[in-house]
């Protein structure tokens, strides 16, 4: 309690104290004033225009594309007039922020963007551009380049352009064609046991199907560069070629089960030996008219050229093309139209016009081969017991 009270009389002494300098200063104060007007006046002057220099003057900043460049002390108004005030020579096109009629007032940074001389190739077409702007795709955006949705840029993450840069703005398009297609149809072999072995059948004819593609074109700057195929639509299923292979290879002939490895549909004719017996025309040099200069009566696997019975131990004698039956092979031979039961045969020769599917059967006389004539559609089989 007791050094609360001290202390409020010591405070109270002290602006006692002051109080009474304040009046002694404003007395000698008024006393100068008397003795000296004018100085007064010009103290006070100086001192106002020092406040209003300090109000006009101001200290900016001034930045070249992000990096202080210049502080400065200006008394202009606006952002133009200081860059006249400092001979700063800008191109139209360099960019100013904040805009040359600013005042500057709370201002005190200025950024300056120098624009750049950039080439942009856009598809064939080339444009030189002055642009402060730094980012490409902005540059691009604003110089009123517009961008298709697979349009290309490149560089496209070139972030600042810089004096002599190439921008190239490849345009890409996209057009879509359909087309059809044939699908091959596969080929079905059954075996069939009714059916003899070296006959076929085509039970159900192949078809190909049909397929619809879209087509995916796309072009850069007009030519093509890229055609795939993007989706595919089934319009007709290919149906498969069925063939059945006969696989039978027994026959039922004169109270016989005959085995035979093939069966062939061939075209036949007939022959004599020539031999003076047979009654076969002859030339002028003694060739015959059925055998030719091999007139001997004998055929080329050495046998004496006879006309057999048709039965197993007589067979009948032909002439064949060895490439489709081997000589020696023992053939059965259905009936001829016309002529009758061949029966069993023997390919015993060959001959000059047999080849291929044909057969030469043999007569012992030549009246027999005129009557027989050309057969057509004749079913022989190629037995396995030779
Ligand atoms: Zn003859």
């Amino acid at each position: 309690m007791k050094s609360r009270i001290v202390s409020r009389s010591v405070l109270y002494l002290n602006l006692v104290q002051a109080a009474k300098s304040f009046q002694t200063l404003g007395r000698r104060l008024i006393g100068f004033a008397k003795r000296f007007p004018l100085a007064i006046f010009y103290g006070a002057l100086v001192v106002l225009v020092l406040l209003l220099y300090q109000g006009a003057r101001q200290t900016v900043s001034i930045y070249l594309d992000g990096a202080e460049l210049w502080r400065v002390d200006t008394f202009s108004r606006t952002v133009e007039e200081l860059l006249e005030e400092k001979g700063i020579q800008l191109h139209p096109r360099d960019r100013v922020i904040p805009e040359r009629d600013t005042v500057l007032g709370e201002y005190t940074r200025i950024d300056l963007h120098k624009a750049y001389e950039v080439a942009v190739i856009d598809g064939n077409r080339l444009s030189l551009i002055v642009t402060p702007t730094a980012r490409v795709t902005d540059l691009l955006a604003e110089e009123g380049f517009a961008l298709g949705p697979h349009d290309r840029v490149e560089p496209a993450d070139l972030v600042e352009t810089y004096d002599g840069a190439v921008i190239r703005v490849v345009r890409v398009d996209k057009r879509y064609t359909s087309s059809c297609s044939e699908l091959p149809y596969e080929e079905v072999v059954r075996r069939n046991p009714a059916l003899d072995r070296g006959f076929s059948r085509v039970v159900t004819a192949g078809r190909p199907g049909l397929e619809e593609q879209l087509i995916e074109i796309t072009t850069e700057n007009g030519a093509e560069v890229k055609r795939e195929v993007v989706s595919t639509t089934l319009l007709e299923k290919p149906q498969s070629k069925i063939v059945e292979l006969g696989d039978n290879t027994s026959l039922e002939r004169e109270g016989r089960v005959l085995e035979f490895e093939q069966a062939f549909i061939v075209t036949m004719t007939a022959y004599c030996p020539g031999t003076p017996g047979s009654g076969c025309p002859l030339d002028k040099n003694g060739h015959s008219l059925c055998t030719g200069r091999y007139n001997n009566g004998y055929t080329c696997t050495g046998k004496k050229a006879v006309q057999g019975e048709g039965t197993l131990s007589s067979p009948r004698m032909v002439a064949v093309d060895p490439k489709v039956i081997p000589l020696g092979s023992l053939l059965y031979i259905e009936p001829v139209p016309g002529i009758g039961k061949i029966g069993f045969a023997r390919a015993e020769d060959t001959g000059g016009a047999i080849k291929g599917h044909k057969l030469d059967l043999c007569y012992d006389y030549h009246r027999d081969v005129v009557k027989f004539g050309v057969r057509r559609g004749i079913k022989v089989y190629l037995l396995k017991d030779r």
